[in-house]
């Protein structure tokens, strides 16, 4: 099988902790250059550093169309065009409907949707400008979550935008199927990283956690072998999924 992730260029928003800075750590050792892109530039220098001539620390606002466009032209002129995106940058908000502010709605809609969909589009155009159509070597992974299929207390901007990532997920797939660009979603499960903060430490995420079939959360590196699958040539046959990773949390 076509595994190795040899010769590929691959652009990870978010990699400045969590899932991004391991996916970072990941591909690097599959054997891509990763092209390493956050906010925080304190952390992607560090991790470039840590990860050598493979890696290039971006600084990226994904709010901020400018700033992914220049993001995607310093990875070309570093190592030339990318031909795999992870769209992972993402913010949580959490409140009652009825009590959530404006602005977080604001917010989780412009890093979760808006910052992925520009993400997302700026890859796939210059992959179809640099021809993937022949190749057929382009790949796109957006990171949605489990919450896209559960209604809870507390999420509903959060999960309602991250159902629309996996839907925009097979939308662009559609526009791209013979454009030699795959697109999949991956939505993990509860993973423990920044983003929840303390909160499976509390009384609380330790209810959640028990109540969880297997009673556990989701190690980091269950997402590796769909992660690496999807960025390979073997995934050519798949676009327009989405592939849950979560322990069975969501049954
Ligand atoms: P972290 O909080 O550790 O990572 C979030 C990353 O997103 C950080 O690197 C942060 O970097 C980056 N980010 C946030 N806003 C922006 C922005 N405007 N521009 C660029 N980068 C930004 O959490 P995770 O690693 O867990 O989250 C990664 C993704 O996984 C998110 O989309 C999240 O929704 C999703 N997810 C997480 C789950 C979990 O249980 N952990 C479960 C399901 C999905 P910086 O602040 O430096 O810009």
């Amino acid at each position: 099988m076509e595994l190795r992730l040899d010769g590929r260029i691959a652009l990870i928003t978010g990699a400045s902790s969590g899932f991004g800075a391991h996916f970072a750590r990941l591909l690097v050792r599959e054997g891509a250059r990763v092209v390493i892109g956050a906010r925080r530039t304190d952390r992607i220098a560090a991790l470039a550093d840590e990860l050598g001539d493979a890696a290039l620390a971006v600084a990226m606002d994904v709010n901020d169309e400018a700033s992914i466009i220049a993001a995607y032209d310093a990875a070309e002129a570093r190592f030339g065009t990318v031909d795999t995106v992870i769209a992972n940058a993402g913010i949580a908000v959490g409140g009652r409907s009825t009590e959530l502010p404006a602005s977080d709605v604001a917010t989780v809609v412009a890093t979760n949707f808006t910052g992925l969909y520009l993400t997302a589009r700026e890859g796939a155009k210059r992959m179809i400008s640099a021809g993937f159509r022949d190749s057929e070597r382009g790949r796109i992974v957006l990171i949605g979550s489990i919450t896209a299929e559960l209604t809870g207390q507390g999420e509903s901007a959060y999960a309602a935008i991250k159902a629309g990532v996996a839907h925009l997920g097979r939308q662009f797939a559609r526009e791209w199927v013979r454009q030699g660009v795959n697109v999949n979603t991956i939505q993990p499960g509860y993973i423990q990283t920044e983003i929840a903060g303390d909160w499976f430490q509390t009384e609380g995420g330790a209810r959640q956690v028990a109540a969880f079939h297997r009673h556990r959360l989701c190690p980091i590196d269950a997402l590796d072998a769909p992660l690496v699958f999807l960025c390979s040539d073997a995934s050519r046959y798949i676009t327009g999924s989405t592939i849950t990773v979560d322990d069975g949390q969501v049954l």
